[in-house]
């Protein structure tokens, strides 16, 4: 047995780390603050054959309700800086992906707005490829630190092996930084585009409510006529629609919503019982693109987040 790092916490609770506020503990946990803690806590884990879980803004994240046997992450410190050199902006992993977009703009930096409404960090992002309203992360990106048990590497956006919100990266790959090569623009005018992304937001979407985001991805299948996810299940009648504490929303289909007392089964069965709805109603499989950590009963095919990470 190798000497357990020092910052490892044990039976740590996770709920609050995420957006939607369910789940168990992790077994061990730790806020890395530097890269060198990082890789020290990621060989450790190797060595040890310890899982590992990272959890940014938990934005997109479902944790088991039994919890997570394995060692949870949450970057800190220098790791959530956000910085700039010229036109570059240089986050870390855990920086928060809204306020590089608003430090952006004060800086008359242009490119990271539609990061404005994303409430992930900039390693959540990369891991997740996250867009919204035509802004797309690989676009601005121009490196990605990515740490794993044997150290740190840079890696450029064509080799993230990015998909519709998916990338090629594994469990034990932990993006520690993110480069954007943003353009000059005024202030003024990047801040009244954030507002007005903002305000359509607010219309679009159910605020203040414990939810992580899009349920399910935008199927391409031709069977879904090119409905969204979300359209698909408003059709199929699953506003509202509700299992124990966990709801998919009445302003939102594609939206769950913790009611307070939901547990991750919960959502699990409204993941599943809307997914049903949308089969027999239209013939299209929802594939879900919320991540999960710890061990559940899935009714859903694993398709990412199950990789084992780029080599
Ligand atoms: C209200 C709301 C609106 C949203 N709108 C959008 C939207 O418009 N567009 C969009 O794309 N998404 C949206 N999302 C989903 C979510 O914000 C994004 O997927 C985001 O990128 C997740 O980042 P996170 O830091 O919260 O990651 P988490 O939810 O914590 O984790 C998600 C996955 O990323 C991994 N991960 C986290 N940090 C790292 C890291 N540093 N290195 C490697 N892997 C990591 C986790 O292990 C997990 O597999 C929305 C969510 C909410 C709640």
């Amino acid at each position: 047995m190798t000497q357990r790092p020092e910052i490892v916490e044990v039976d740590h609770p996770l709920w609050r780390l995420t957006t939607v506020r369910t789940g168990g503990d992790a077994d061990f946990f730790a806020k890395p603050e530097s890269v060198d803690q990082l890789v020290e806590l990621l060989a450790w884990a190797e060595t040890e054959a310890v899982a590992v879980g990272i959890i940014g803004s938990g934005s997109n994240l479902l944790v088991s309700d039994q919890g997570f046997r394995g060692l949870a992450l949450k970057l800190a410190g220098p790791l959530t800086d956000i910085e700039h050199q010229g036109t570059r902006v240089i986050c870390g992993g855990g920086a928060r992906l809204p306020s590089a977009a608003a430090k952006s703009a004060g800086w008359g930096l242009t490119g990271l707005e539609f990061g404005i409404n994303i409430p992930g960090t900039a390693g959540g992002a990369v891991r997740m490829n996250a867009n919204a309203y035509g802004g797309r992360l690989a676009d601005v990106l121009e490196e990605v630190e990515v740490c794993d048990g044997n150290g740190v590497r840079s890696l450029s956006p064509d080799e993230l092996g990015f998909g519709y919100r998916s990338s090629a990266l594994g469990s034990g790959q932990i993006v520690s930084g993110v480069t954007f090569q943003l353009a000059p623009d005024e202030p003024e005018t990047i801040k009244e585009r954030l507002a007005e992304m903002r305000a359509w937001r607010r219309e679009a979407q159910p605020s203040g409510i414990k939810t992580f985001g899009s349920t399910f991805k935008n199927p391409d299948d031709p069977a879904a006529d090119g409905r969204s996810a979300g359209q698909l299940l408003d059709l199929a009648g699953c506003r509202g629609l509700t299992v124990g504490g966990a709801r998919l929303s009445e302003k939102h289909a594609n939206f769950i919503e913790n009611m307070g007392e939901a547990t991750t089964a919960d959502v699990i069965a409204v993941m599943a019982a809307g997914s049903d709805r949308v089969r027999t109603e239209f013939g299209v499989e929802l594939e879900p693109e919320v991540q999960v950590l710890g061990e559940v009963d899935w009714p859903f095919p694993r398709v990412s987040g199950d990789d084992g990470g780029l080599n």
